[in-house]
């Protein structure tokens, strides 16, 4: 009845909403694609948009450190020991599991087995080995400097140049214009006005993105500290606290922005997308098995992992989940979607604070499942459409390879694509291939996102079971109600 549609949009206005906006954005987007609209009215167009990724960036720094360091603090060593392994331990196993789930699923399908596929090789270009990217990954974890570490991530410059299209640039990449006196090309980011027709994409902006994992490393480790200094860590304590709380306040108001961010935030990207009708056969099964795979793992796998561990019903926790969810698939980056995952685990889920400020922010940044079953997709897709037989021995490579790549990936839009090169190179495969699947990668990104958000958020609900004993005192609290009589 009527009060029944009420009460649902009562709990559920934001998400309904949300969802509203997606379909919004995406009919809006598709709608203006004939227009031909300039560059210039695409970036006023995208603007609410830009608005909103900003907004949810801004909250990552303050939210992690606070979480952590006031988290942690607050924990006796054992327990946070016990935490800490277990939380890797799964994290690491899920993981595995998702490569697994897609190496099965590529190697029934064989999207790539077939006639041959145009691609944009340069051929020749410098590249990044597995060596190369455990430093990067091992550099990340201790920053040098902890401010440059807020805007800078480290990652050595040996990734393939790729030829892209202007109109698919993207802000979190350094792009290069092929320049006939500088054999490397002349660095640039977004100021070209005009644009030129073609420009060559490298690594992630290394002056733009954050170093997440190095920040996360040092407030874990600050936090544990403070928790053992007695009376005098508690000032600190107490200030981060502070933050904390105020993040979630700001959290609570931002979030009735984020619908109207999220219709322009989608439709600027299909404005942008190549034409679907212009995508082979071939890079279409391609995307389904990615898919597959990644319903499989995240609809099937990881809530059966959830009922096994706890006995509780995995849907409705991920009923709890889906504001976080829709804003993944909007801003397809677990990091920006963190300070939602936060808030939806905390208010729907009702998690064990103390738990959910460790386990989410070291999750958005190591545990990324969708990336981790993409990546071993994207690197068997390659190796059928070359027409290379991969032995057993080289599939353990690319599942052992592929784990790693998630997790030295960044929360950001398709760092997956980058860290790929690591696994293509380990089996020798031609790393320039990555340019056969560059096109559909957007889209395939802001569902691997979602699934890599819920490993986290499940893994957080999972640990608290596990945990429960060592946290006696924060299992969910009773509310009591007051009934008028
Ligand atoms: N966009 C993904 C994330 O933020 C990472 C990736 O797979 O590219 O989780």
């Amino acid at each position: 009845d009527l009060r029944t549609v009420k009460n649902f949009f009562k709990r559920n206005g934001l998400l309904t909403l949300s969802v509203i906006s997606v379909i919004t954005g995406c009919t809006l987007g598709f709608m203006l694609r004939g227009s031909q609209m300039s560059t210039q009215a695409k970036i006023y167009f995208s603007f609410p948009g830009e608005l909103l990724m900003r907004m949810l960036k801004m909250l990552i720094l303050p939210l992690i450190t606070s979480s952590l360091m006031s988290g942690l603090s607050s924990m006796e060593s054992k327990a946070c020991c016990r935490m800490g392994v277990l939380t890797v331990t799964y994290y690491l196993w899920t993981t595995f599991i998702a490569v697994v789930v897609g190496i099965f699923l590529v190697i029934i399908i064989k999207p790539g087995v077939g006639t041959e596929m145009e691609s944009n090789r340069l051929g020749g270009g410098p590249v990044m080995t597995s060596a190369d990217a455990l430093l990067d990954l091992i550099r990340n974890m201790v920053p040098s400097n902890l401010i440059e570490a807020t805007f800078q991530q480290y990652k050595t410059d040996l990734i393939p140049i790729l030829k892209v299209p202007t109109k698919t640039i993207q802000p979190n990449f350094v792009y290069v214009i092929p320049d006939d006196n500088d054999p490397k090309g002349r660095m640039v980011y977004l100021e070209l006005t005009p644009p030129p027709d073609v420009i060559y994409k490298t690594s992630p902006g290394s002056s733009q993105q954050m170093n997440v994992l190095g920040i996360v490393i040092f407030s874990a480790t600050m936090g544990l500290l403070l928790g053992r200094m007695g009376e005098r860590g508690v000032p600190l304590i107490n200030v981060c606290q502070c933050i904390n709380e105020c993040v979630m306040k700001i959290i609570n108001a931002a979030v009735w922005y984020f619908p109207f961010g999220i219709i322009f935030l989608v439709a600027g990207k299909i404005l942008d997308m190549q034409d679907p009708s212009t995508l082979g056969k071939k890079l279409g099964w391609y995307g389904v098995t990615v898919l597959t795979g990644l319903f499989v793992h995240g609809l099937v796998l990881l809530p059966l992992f959830y009922f096994l561990l706890t006995r509780k019903n995995p849907f409705s926790y991920i009923r709890g989940l889906l504001q976080a969810l829709v804003i993944a698939l909007a801003t397809s980056s677990s990091s920006a979607t963190l300070p939602i995952t936060m808030k939806c685990l905390l208010e729907n889920c009702h998690v064990d604070r103390q738990i959910a400020r460790f386990v989410l922010p070291v999750g958005a940044t190591i545990n990324m499942d969708g990336t981790a079953l993409y990546e071993a997709v994207a690197a068997i897709f390659i190796a059928q459409v070359n027409d290379y037989e991969l032995d057993f021995g080289q599939l353990v490579t690319i599942s052992i390879t592929a784990t790693a790549a998630s997790i030295g990936a960044a929360g950001i839009p398709q760092a997956g694509l980058v860290t790929m090169v690591i696994v293509l190179t380990s089996v020798g495969l031609p790393p320039d291939d990555i340019t056969l699947i560059v096109a559909i990668d957007w889209i395939l990104d802001r569902f691997r996102t979602m699934i890599n958000v819920l490993g986290d958020a499940l893994a957080a609900g999972i640990i608290a079971h596990l945990c429960r004993k060592d946290f006696p005192l924060s299992t969910p609290k009773m509310t009591m109600k007051f009934v008028p009589v």
